[in-house]
């Protein structure tokens, strides 16, 4: 299973400008970094 924001490699999550699509803006990246590492205690939790 992957998980939103979770690039190709399994663990490793991408968030704010670098991934593809993003909407340029500062208060996106936050948003989505702060997601991320909801997303990787889940991963490193749940696998
Ligand atoms: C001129 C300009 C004006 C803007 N104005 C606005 C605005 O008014 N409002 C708004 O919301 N957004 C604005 N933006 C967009 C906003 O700046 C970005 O969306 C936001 O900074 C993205 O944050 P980020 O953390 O994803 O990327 P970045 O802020 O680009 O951070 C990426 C970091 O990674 C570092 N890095 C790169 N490669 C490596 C590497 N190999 N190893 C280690 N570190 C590395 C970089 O040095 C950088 O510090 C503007 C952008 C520009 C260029």
């Amino acid at each position: 299973m992957s998980y939103y924001l979770e690039t190709n490699i399994p663990g490793v999550f991408a968030a704010g400008d670098v991934r593809h699509g993003s909407v340029k803006r500062c208060a996106s990246a936050v948003g989505e970094g702060a997601m991320a590492v909801t997303f990787v205690h889940h991963y490193v939790t749940n696998g």
